[in-house]
C-alpha cells in the first residue's frame, strides 16, 4: 500500500472523500458537506443521468421500499426531499391502513396507523439524493474512479488519501490510464458490500474487525407490471412475511401510480422460479392471494430479474482497539440486512445522521478550542455511534432469521422463549390493531423493540390471542 506525506493543510483546504455514489456514500457526504470546504465522491460505476438501474448496485433492479424511519431520516438531512419525491411519481402508504400484511400467515388487522412508507423503485431514490448531493456547494460526485485503496502517513496512523485509477465506461476494466492518489483528510469507505476495508486495514496492520453472519440465503425474483385501480382492491401494496415451516414469501409496492414491483424470494433452499408459469405457481402456495392475483391479471412491464442474497453481515469496527485515523466504513460495508426487512436505505441515512453529529460537535469543541478541526478520534466515536443504529435493525434481521432452524448463526438462550412469545403477538394482531400498528412502528424503527414486550402489550397479546383464528390459507 503507498504512503505519501500528509498534505499540507494551509495549501489544500479540508478535504473529505468518499469511496460509492450509492445511498450510503451519498447521504455520508451530505453529512460531511458542513464541515468539510470540498467533498468527493468516488463511484467506479457510470452514473445514470436518469433514475435507472446501474452495474455496480445490482439490488437496483429489485422491489424497495423505504421505511418510515428511513422517509424522516432523508428529510431531515435533505429538507423538502419526501415531497420532491411524490412531485416524482413515489407513492406514500399507511403500512398498515393501505397495504395486507400476513405475518406467519394471519393477515395483521388493518387500520389506520399512520406510519408511513414510500414506495420508490432503488434509482429513483439513489437519482434524487444524488442531485440534492451534487447541488451542496463544495461536493462533487466523480463516476468511473476506481478507489484501490487508502494512502496513509509513513507511520500508517491515519489516511492522507485514496489510490484511485479511471475506469472505461462500462466495461468494467481498468480505464488504461494511470493511477492517482487523491489526497484527502478523511476517507468514507461506503462502497457496499464487497467492501474492502477490512482487506485493506489488515494490510497496514491493523486487526480486521470481527464479523457476525446470519446465513438465510436469500433469492429474490422481481418483475413490474401495469397497476390499474382495481388491483388489490385499491390498497397500495402486500408483504407476505416467510415463517418457519414456509419460508417463502412475496411483496408488491406501488413504485408510481401506475406501476407495481412485485418480488416473490424464497429463503435456505427455497428459490422462486423465474417464468412467469413458475412464478404464478409460487405465488399460489403463499398464505394469502393477493401476489398470485396480480400476476395473474396485471401487464408484465419487463423480464423478471433474479438476484441471491446469502448472508446478513455485521462487521464490527466499533469493537477494534486500534483504528486507522480518518477512515470510517458506512452503510451495507459495515452491516448488510436480509433484505426482506427493507432496512438497509434506512440504516445508511441513520449512520449519515450519526455522522453530521459528531462532525458538528467536533467543530464546536475545536472551536472552544481554538483549534482546527480533524479527524483525531472520530473513527472511534463513530462505529461506536453507528454500531448503536445498527442494533435495531441487526435484532430485527437477525432475529427473525434465526426463527427458521436452518438458518445459521449464533442463538441467545432467551431466543426460545422471546420467539414463543412473538409467534402469538403475530397471531394476536390479526385481531387487534393496536398490536399491528406497534409490530409495523418497530419493524419501520419507529420505536424501539422492547416496546413489544411492554406489559400493556403483554396484556393485549394475552387477551387477543385466543380469538385469532387459523393462519389465512390460499385455494389451491
Ligand atoms: C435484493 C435487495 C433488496 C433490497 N431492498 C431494500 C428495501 O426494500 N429497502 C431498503 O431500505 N433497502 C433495501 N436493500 C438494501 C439497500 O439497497 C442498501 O442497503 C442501500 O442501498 C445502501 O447501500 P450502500 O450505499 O451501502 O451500498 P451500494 O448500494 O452497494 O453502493 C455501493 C457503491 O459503491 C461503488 N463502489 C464499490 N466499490 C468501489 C470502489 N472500489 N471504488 C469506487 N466505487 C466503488 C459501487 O459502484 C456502488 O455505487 C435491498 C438490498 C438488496 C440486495
Amino acid at each position: 500500500m503507498d504512503q505519501i506525506p500528509r498534505p499540507a493543510r494551509a495549501a489544500d483546504r479540508s478535504h473529505a472523500v468518499v469511496i460509492g455514489a450509492g445511498l450510503a456514500g451519498l447521504t455520508a457526504a451530505r453529512a460531511l458537506a458542513d464541515a468539510y470546504d470540498r467533498v468527493t465522491v468516488l463511484d467506479r460505476d457510470t452514473l445514470p443521468a436518469d433514475p435507472a438501474p446501474r452495474r455496480g448496485v445490482p439490488q437496483s433492479r429489485q422491489l424497495h421500499v423505504l421505511l418510515a424511519r428511513g422517509a424522516q431520516a432523508l428529510e431531515e438531512l435533505f429538507p423538502g426531499f419526501l415531497e420532491e419525491l411524490l412531485a416524482a411519481g413515489a407513492t406514500r402508504a399507511d403500512t398498515q391502513g393501505e397495504v395486507h400484511w400476513y405475518l406467519d400467515g394471519h393477515l395483521l388487522r388493518p387500520a389506520p396507523s399512520g406510519v408511513i412508507s414510500y414506495g420508490a423503485s432503488r434509482p429513483r431514490v439513489e437519482h434524487h439524493v444524488r442531485a440534492r448531493v451534487e447541488a451542496l456547494p463544495g461536493v462533487v460526485v466523480r463516476e468511473r474512479v476506481e478507489v484501490l485503496g487508502p494512502v496513509t502517513t509513513p507511520e500508517r496512523d491515519r489516511v492522507t488519501g485514496v489510490r484511485v485509477r479511471p475506469r472505461a465506461d462500462g466495461a468494467g476494466e481498468a480505464g488504461g490510464a494511470g493511477e492517482e492518489t487523491i489526497p484527502a483528510d478523511l476517507v468514507v469507505d461506503a462502497s457496499g458490500r464487497g467492501s474492502r476495508a477490512p482487506a485493506w486495514l489488515e494490510e497496514l496492520g491493523y486487526p480486521r474487525p470481527r464479523q457476525t453472519r446470519v446465513r438465510a440465503d436469500v433469492v429474490y425474483v422481481t418483475r413490474h407490471f401495469r397497476r390499474e385501480p382495481h388491483h388489490l382492491g385499491g390498497r397500495s401494496g402486500v408483504a407476505l412475511v416467510p415463517f418457519p415451516g414456509l419460508p417463502r414469501g412475496g411483496a408488491i409496492v406501488s413504485e408510481r401510480e401506475d406501476r407495481f414491483a412485485v418480488v416473490l424470494f424464497g429463503l435456505l433452499g427455497e428459490e422462486p422460479p423465474a417464468d412467469e408459469a413458475g412464478m404464478l405457481a409460487y405465488a399460489e402456495t403463499l398464505p394469502g392471494p393477493d401476489v398470485a392475483e396480480v400476476l395473474r391479471t396485471a401487464e408484465p412491464l419487463n423480464e423478471p430479474v433474479r438476484m441471491r442474497y446469502p448472508a446478513s453481515a455485521r462487521h464490527h469496527y466499533e469493537k477494534l482497539d486500534r483504528h486507522l485515523g480518518g477512515f470510517l466504513v458506512t452503510g451495507d460495508a459495515l452491516c448488510g440486512f436480509n433484505p426482506t426487512y427493507g432496512q438497509g436505505m434506512t440504516a445508511a441515512a441513520q449512520q449519515a445522521i450519526v455522522l453530521r453529529t459528531l462532525l458538528a460537535r467536533n467543530r464546536d469543541r475545536d472551536r472552544g478550542r481554538g483549534r482546527s478541526r480533524g479527524a483525531g478520534g472520530l473513527p472511534r466515536r463513530f462505529f461506536r455511534a453507528a454500531a448503536r443504529v445498527v442494533d435495531t435493525p441487526w435484532l430485527l434481521a437477525a432475529g427473525g432469521d434465526l426463527r427458521f432452524p436452518e438458518a445459521e448463526g449464533r442463538r441467545g438462550p432467551a431466543d426460545g422463549l422471546l420467539d414463543r412469545y412473538l409467534t402469538r403477538y403475530r397471531a394476536a394482531a390479526s385481531v387487534d390493531p393496536v398490536l399491528g400498528r406497534t409490530f409495523l412502528a418497530v419493524a419501520h424503527m419507529l420505536q424501539p423493540p422492547a416496546r413489544l414486550m411492554s406489559p400493556g402489550h403483554v396484556l393485549r397479546v394475552l387477551r387477543a390471542s385466543g380469538r385469532a383464528g387459523g393462519p389465512v390459507r390460499t385455494e389451491s
